[in-house]
C-alpha cells in the first residue's frame, strides 16, 4: 500500500488526502493551524460570512426604493434610490452587533473546519496536529519530535498576510484580514491599504456595515488587474456609496496614534482613521520548513515551482495550493491537491488547465469572470471578438432595483467558440457558471444563444449577449428587453 504524507490541511492539503484514501493509500495529513486552513478559519470562509451580513444591510437600504418603508425611512418613488445617498445608510434601518456578527463568522469557520476533520477521519486519514518540516524527501518531522515517512509527500502550506515593516500590524488598530473578526465594535473609519481583491471586498462590506471608509490604491483604479470595465463600476459604485477612493496613493507607513491610525503617504499627504485594514498581498509559507535543504526549488518570491502535475523539482514531492502561487484560489488548491494525487498513485489525470478556471470578487455587485481577459485581447495575445451587455436593459435588474453591472462574452473570430466571460451583478458567482460550461466544453456564442434562459432572469442576459455576439440583435431585443 503506498504512504502519503500531506503537510497543511487546507483546500490544496485536504482535498487531497480524500482523494488518496479513497484510492487505497496510508494518508497522513499533519497540519499546525487547524483542518481547512487560512481558506476555513481566516480568510476564504470567514469573510464571505460577513459580506454575507453586509449583503443584507445592502438590500435593506434598497428597500424603500421597492416601496418599502421603515423606522424613519419613507418609501421613495421607483428609481429614486442610487444607493448613494448617506440618510440611506444601513444603521438608520438596522442596528449592527459587531460582536454577534464576528461570533457567527468564528463559529461558523470552526464548524466547518470540524466537519472537514471529522470526514478525514471518516475515510481513515490519520490526521496529526503539529508543525512539521521535511527533514528528506519523503520524511516528515512534527514539532513533537514525531517522523512520518512517505512514499510521496505533497507540501500544501498556503500562505499567510504580507507584513509591510513600517506598518506592523498590532490587532488592534492596524490589522491584518485575519484579525478583523475579534474587533468588539464596526470601526468608525476603516482606512483599507490596497485595492486589491481583499481590499476591495473589505471596504465595501464594512462601509455597508456603516463605517466611513478610505480605500488607498496605489494604482490608477481599484481592482488592478481585474477586467478594467469590472473595476470601474466597482470604483464608481463605491464612490456613490460614499467610500473615499484614493488613487495613485501608495502608503508609506501606518502608525498607531491614540485611539486611531495615521497613515503617511509616499507623496506627503497623510490619512486619519479610527482602523486601518492592511491588504497588500500574501507571502508563501515556505521558509523554515526544510524545502530547500531536499533540493526543493522555489521561485524569486519563495513560492514552490510546480508543473501542471503540481510536481516539485524533487521526484516524489508534489505542492498544491497558496504555496505553489499558480493562482491563490480555495477551488485551484483542491484541483492541484486532487492532481497531485492521482498522478502521483498513477490514476489517469488531466494537467491543471488555468484557462478554464472561474473566479469571482465579493463586492456588491459581484465581479466574476472566466478564461480569455480583456487584457489578453487587447495586448493581441488573443484574437477575440467581445460584447458588453449593460445589465440595466434586463427586466429582472429592473424588477430588482439592479442598474449596475454587465455581462462581456470573448469568442473566437469565425467559429464563434466561447473564450471567456465577465459577469458583474448581484450573485455574478451563481451566474458565471453557464459560461464557464461554454469555455471549458467548447461551446460556442450559437449554441449558448439557443439556449433557454428563464423569463425574467438575470441569466437572460447571458444568452442575450450571446444573441449580440452573432448579431441578431433584433431577435434579442424581442425575448429579453420586454
Ligand atoms: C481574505 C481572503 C478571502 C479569500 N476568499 C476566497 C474566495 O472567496 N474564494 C476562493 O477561491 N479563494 C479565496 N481566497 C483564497 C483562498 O483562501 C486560498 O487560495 C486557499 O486558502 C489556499 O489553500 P491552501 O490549501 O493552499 O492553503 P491554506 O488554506 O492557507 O492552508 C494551509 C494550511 O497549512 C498549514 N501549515 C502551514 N505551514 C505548516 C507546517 N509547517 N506544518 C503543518 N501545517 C502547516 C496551515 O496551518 C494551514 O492550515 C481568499 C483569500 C483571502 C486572503
Amino acid at each position: 500500500m503506498s504512504r502519503i504524507v500531506i503537510l497543511g490541511g487546507g483546500p490544496g492539503g485536504y482535498e487531497a488526502a480524500l482523494v488518496a484514501a479513497s484510492l487505497g493509500a496510508a494518508t497522513t495529513l499533519v497540519d499546525s493551524d487547524g483542518i481547512g486552513g487560512a481558506c476555513v478559519l481566516t480568510d476564504c470562509v470567514p469573510s464571505k460570512t460577513l459580506i454575507a451580513t453586509s449583503e443584507t444591510m445592502t438590500s435593506v437600504a434598497a428597500a424603500p426604493a421597492l416601496g418599502l418603508a421603515g423606522r424613519g425611512v419613507p418609501a421613495r418613488p421607483a428609481g429614486t434610490w442610487e444607493g448613494s445617498e448617506p440618510h440611506l445608510t444601513p444603521p438608520e434601518v438596522l442596528s449592527i452587533e459587531a460582536k454577534r456578527v464576528n461570533n457567527r463568522v468564528r463559529e461558523l469557520a470552526h464548524a466547518q473546519s470540524n466537519d472537514i476533520e471529522a470526514r478525514l477521519r471518516r475515510e481513515k486519514v490519520t490526521v496529526v496536529h503539529g508543525k512539521g518540516r521535511l527533514v528528506g524527501p519523503q520524511a516528515v518531522e512534527t514539532d513533537q519530535g514525531d517522523v512520518f515517512i512517505g512514499d510521496v509527500v505533497l507540501i500544501a502550506t498556503g500562505a499567510a498576510p504580507r507584513v509591510l515593516p513600517t506598518a506592523e500590524p498590532d490587532g488592534e488598530r492596524i490589522l491584518t484580514w485575519q484579525q478583523l473578526y475579534e474587533l468588539p465594535e464596526v470601526p468608525e473609519h476603516l482606512v483599507v491599504i490596497g485595492s486589491g481583491v481583499t481590499g476591495a471586498e473589505f471596504a465595501g462590506a464594512y462601509r455597508a456595515l456603516g463605517a466611513a471608509v478610505t480605500l488607498v490604491s496605489s494604482r490608477e483604479r481599484v481592482l488592478p488587474g481585474e477586467d478594467p470595465d469590472a473595476a470601474m463600476v466597482i470604483e464608481d459604485v463605491f464612490r456613490g456609496r460614499g467610500i473615499e477612493v484614493l488613487n495613485r496613493s501608495r502608503a508609506a507607513s501606518v502608525r498607531r496614534i491614540g485611539d486611531g491610525v495615521l497613515v503617511e503617504l509616499s507623496d506627503g499627504r497623510t490619512v486619519t482613521g479610527s482602523h486601518a485594514l492592511m491588504a497588500v498581498g500574501s507571502v508563501p509559507r515556505t521558509k523554515g520548513i526544510g524545502l530547500t535543504e531536499v533540493g526543493i526549488r522555489l521561485g524569486s518570491g519563495g513560492h514552490v515551482v510546480v508543473d501542471r502535475m503540481s510536481r516539485t523539482s524533487v521526484p516524489g514531492v508534489y505542492a498544491a495550493g497558496d504555496c505553489t502561487g499558480v493562482l491563490p484560489l480555495a477551488s485551484v488548491a483542491a484541483m492541484q491537491g486532487r492532481i497531485a494525487m492521482r498522478h502521483a498513485l498513477g490514476e489517469s489525470v488531466t494537467p491543471l488547465r488555468l484557462g478554464t478556471v472561474s473566479s469571482n470578487i465579493f463586492t456588491d455587485p459581484e465581479i466574476a469572470t472566466v478564461g480569455v481577459t480583456q487584457r489578453m485581447k487587447d495586448s493581441g495575445a488573443i484574437a477575440a471578438e467581445v460584447v458588453t451587455l449593460p445589465l440595466a436593459r434586463n427586466p429582472r435588474a429592473k424588477m430588482l432595483g439592479i442598474s449596475d453591472g454587465f455581462v462581456k462574452l470573448f469568442c473566437r473570430p469565425g467559429s464563434g467558440s466561447v473564450l471567456g466571460g465577465v459577469v458583474v451583478a448581484p450573485r455574478a458567482s451563481e451566474l458565471i457558471l453557464s459560461i464557464s460550461l461554454a469555455v471549458a466544453n467548447g461551446l460556442t456564442a450559437e449554441q449558448l444563444a439557443n439556449t433557454f434562459s428563464i423569463y425574467p432572469s438575470l441569466s437572460g442576459s447571458i444568452t442575450e449577449v450571446a444573441r449580440m455576439m452573432r448579431s441578431e440583435d433584433l431577435f434579442a431585443a424581442f425575448d429579453e428587453t420586454l
